[in-house]
């Protein structure tokens, strides 16, 4: 046994260019950041409301840790569900508007337990080419038969559906899509869901907290966005992207959520997530509940974007039709993205260059992520830096 093969791999990586590094963030995670002591305008998080730093949740968080500690020190099954955590499942659910919710510590560990505690091999999961890989991962765990239709094609969807032998069905997608910003056609999806009999399960990570954002619309996400709810749907949302703090949670019809309770390996054998997080959580839905304003800011900063753009920019890129936070520009090329990154970054704006195989090779892209807590003029610098990455 040596590392020759895998001193084989990484070079391998190094000559497609797909070697990944990070940089060291020396302040809290927000539109402004240090790194190794240069200011940057940062356009690469998932912190769409700008409240991962907010004092209100820093105070919460504060103050669950003097009640609580720091640990739950067990699993959610064994004693380490804290009343913090109670509350907040009972929050979720009110805010969410569907009738339990059960927190996971990950998005990537609720996918794994939601897909493998209702699937096995006598089933079948139709999947969407571009889901999240969490999605895909716990599609393979189920051991179900794993049926991925074209990126929004229900065509192709219904196809499956329809000739599929299979027990159990169970329809998933990404309700926006990390990489391209898109919003799944959820009715349409629901429609297949009630006419094949199959569940829905919509992965909501970028949309709980921006998503229903009409005149009364409190940012409870894509149902909120369509006006739906169905007990077929199981919504799964994450808690540290626009909710600014970590974990997630799934919501649902009673039985469900005590099915998961029961059966879901990722919620059973695991620590609870540290009861301090969950304060701070439910500080948050407050926040994003009261968030109008947030969430006008963040689509006014995606309106400018859009705008500055369209008069064109250098080597005829595009941004991706997207109404969301998620504003992606194909590059193309893996390296030409990188390059386009290192020459952004020389000018103090950063944004993540997104390679395979997070993305379909080809299509190398900057995945611009705007937040609430950017402002006109940072937007300007991005456009004014683009334009000038000849
Ligand atoms: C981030 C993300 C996840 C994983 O959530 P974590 O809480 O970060 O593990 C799952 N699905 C989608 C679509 C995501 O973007």
């Amino acid at each position: 046994m040596t590392y020759s093969a895998l001193v084989d791999d990484l070079a391998a990586l190094d000559e497609k260019n797909l070697r990944r590094t990070r940089r060291t963030l020396d302040t809290p995670q927000s539109a402004h950041v240090t790194v190794d002591g240069k200011n940057y305008v940062a356009f690469c998080g998932n912190d769409y409301l700008g409240l991962a730093s907010h004092p209100e949740l820093i105070a919460a968080a504060q103050s669950g840790a003097t009640q609580f500690g720091v640990g739950a020190g067990a699993s959610h099954l064994v004693l380490g569900h804290t009343r913090a955590h109670e509350n907040l499942e009972q929050q979720l659910a009110a805010f969410v508007q569907l009738p339990r919710a059960l927190l996971f510590s990950t998005g990537y560990m609720a996918n794994l337990g939601v897909v493998t505690a209702l699937l096995n091999r006598d089933d079948a999961v139709f999947a969407d080419r571009l889901n999240h890989a969490s999605l895909n991962d716990a599609c393979l765990l189920a051991r179900a038969q794993f049926k991925r239709y074209a990126h929004n094609s229900l065509e192709q969807l219904e196809r499956l559906l329809a000739t599929t032998k299979a027990k159990r069905k169970l329809i998933v997608a990404d309700a926006v899509f990390s990489m391209d910003g898109d919003i799944a056609p959820v009715p349409e999806l629901l429609a297949l869901a009630e006419c094949y009999d199959a569940w829905l399960l919509l992965d909501d990570a970028h949309g709980f907290g921006v998503l229903g954002d009409g005149a009364n619309d409190k940012g409870r996400g894509v149902l909120e966005h369509f006006n739906v709810t169905h007990p077929r749907i199981i919504y799964m949302a994450t808690l540290g992207k626009a909710a600014g703090v970590f974990g997630a949670f799934v919501a649902g019809e009673t039985t469900l959520i005590e099915t998961l309770m029961q059966r879901a390996r990722t919620y059973i054998y695991t620590t609870a997530m540290p009861p301090l997080l969950a304060c701070a959580v439910s500080k948050s839905i407050e926040l994003i509940a009261a968030g109008a304003s947030l969430r006008r800011q963040l689509a006014e900063n995606i309106i400018q974007l859009k705008q500055m753009v369209t008069n064109g920019l250098p080597g005829g890129w595009k941004l991706l039709p997207s109404i969301t936070a998620i504003q992606p520009l194909v590059i193309g090329d893996n390296r030409a993205a990188t390059d386009v990154a290192e020459k952004l970054a020389a000018r103090g704006v950063l944004v993540p260059a997104i390679r395979p195989p997070t993305v379909p090779q080809g299509t190398a892209r900057l995945r611009i992520s705007l937040s609430a807590a950017h402002s006109k003029d940072d937007v300007l610098l991005l456009c004014d830096a683009l334009k000038a990455c000849q």
